[in-house]
């Protein structure tokens, strides 16, 4: 049984079904929605989505970016251009691609309705569990009535705020992590003429940098449609999630960067949504004997590293393979499962920090950064993600 019908759910449905389970996914939502915006996936996640049968769909909705550039954010000066495209196929066997989050759920949610094991309840809230015999019970809200399901393992992966982790942890594990994401996106043929002509090219990532801020591009829906986002300090909302941003309190966020910021910042005035960046402090998979999370629900990290989604994948496949030995070696599997996929989050997490630190950073050490992005041969910076991107430790192989 899995909570949440997200990315990690939807993936780990897949993945389970593939090693032969059968699986009812029970998600709170009536429908998927269009909310969200933009997903990063890199080769590490991209393989396992073509091993599960789901790149092939997402391709034709998705975007392969010809390269990341790193650029000024005050000037808008290139300061490193990392070859993406060429590099996903030679160095990491698998393409780097972008996406709408909704076009990835959609993908994934097709590929779960040809599987006839897995059953997928939309409109039905979990709202308690418990061990029982040999596995776990569940209480669904369905609206109408409250049923009850059993099943050998049970799976968390209701996201950042997941009540299956709150039920057994009391504490405040969800922090805020002091960062806002600004996303909104445009129709190609809304781009103002000033933004056109600063990008590098219109099938790129580029990231601009600046003191405490940073903004993103890239295209997404087959490249008809450009999504931003825009990383800024900010206070703690709450749990407020996607409401509408203040494009006014954007701009003065970005004040003194390159017009062509401000130019979009401006034409998608009406359009920016406001996203608080909590983050989970003590990764954790195994709830108990018959729980485990999975996704943002074990270790929801801030998003500078672009691999939240990605981490999702990996998380499932790699509980597939672990649960795909008789049940008697569960124990042993799922341990092994639990230190190896902590140590990976971590080593992310830490990317992510560093990758902050670097965007973010002001006056000298900003100026040293440039001096070291322009001067290093864009080569060595692919060689420091083969770690990531490389990746294959899933043992996640093929659906058959
Ligand atoms: C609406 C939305 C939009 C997002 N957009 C982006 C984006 O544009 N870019 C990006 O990088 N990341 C985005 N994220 C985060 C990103 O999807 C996650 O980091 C990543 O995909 C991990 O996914 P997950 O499946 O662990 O969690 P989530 O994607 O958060 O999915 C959790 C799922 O659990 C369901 N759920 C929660 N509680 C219950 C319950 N009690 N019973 C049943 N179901 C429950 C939710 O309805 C949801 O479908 C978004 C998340 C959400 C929910």
């Amino acid at each position: 049984m899995i909570s949440g019908a997200g990315i990690a759910g939807l993936t780990a449905a897949l993945a389970l079904e593939a090693k032969g389970f059968s699986v009812a996914i029970f998600d709170k939502a009536p429908r998927f929605s269009e909310v969200g915006a933009g997903l990063q996936l890199a080769p590490n996640a991209t393989r396992l989505l073509a091993r599960l049968g789901v790149l092939d769909r997402l391709m034709a909705q998705a975007v392969l970016p010809d390269a990341l550039y790193l650029q000024d954010g005050t000037n808008g000066r290139p300061l490193l251009r990392m070859a993406l495209r060429e590099a996903a196929e030679t160095r990491w066997n698998a393409p780097y691609l972008v996406c709408h989050r909704a076009d990835l759920q959609a993908a994934l949610a097709a590929t779960v309705s040809e599987r006839p094991a897995i059953a997928l309840r939309l409109d039905s809230s979990v709202v308690s569990h418990r061990a029982g015999g040999d596995g776990a019970i569940v209480q669904i809200d369905a609206g109408d009535r409250i049923e009850e399901h059993r099943g050998a393992l049970l799976l968390g992966c209701d996201g950042v705020w997941s009540a299956r982790r709150a039920a057994v942890e009391h504490d405040r594990s969800t922090t805020f992590t002091g960062h806002i994401a600004w996303r909104a996106s445009l129709p190609r043929e809304a781009l103002p003429q000033a933004f056109e002509t600063a990008l590098p090219d219109s099938i790129s990532v580029s990231a601009w940098l600046g003191r405490g801020v940073h903004f993103i591009i890239y295209p997404v829906k087959a490249g008809k449609f450009f999504n931003f986002v825009a990383i800024t300090r900010g206070r703690d909302p709450g749990r407020e999630w996607s409401s509408k941003g203040d494009s006014i309190a954007l701009a003065a966020a970005f004040s003194g960067w390159h017009s062509a910021i401000h130019a979009i910042i401006r034409a998608a005035a009406d359009e920016w949504t406001f996203w608080p960046l909590f983050q989970i402090n003590r990764p954790r998979f195994i709830l108990g004997d018959r729980i485990v999370l999975l996704g943002d629900a074990a270790h929801a990290m801030t998003p500078f590293a672009a691999q939240g989604s990605a981490m999702a994948i990996e998380d499932s496949c790699a509980l597939a393979v672990a649960l795909s030995r008789d049940e008697a070696g569960w124990p042993a599997a799922l341990a092994r499962f639990n230190k190896e996929r902590l140590a990976r989050v971590a080593s992310v997490a830490r990317r992510g920090s560093l990758n902050r630190f670097a965007y973010h950073t002001a006056g000298p050490l900003a100026l040293g950064r440039n001096m070291f992005l322009r001067s290093r041969p864009p080569e060595r910076f692919l060689a420091d993600l083969d770690w990531l991107y490389g990746y294959d430790g899933t043992g996640f192989r093929s659906n058959e």
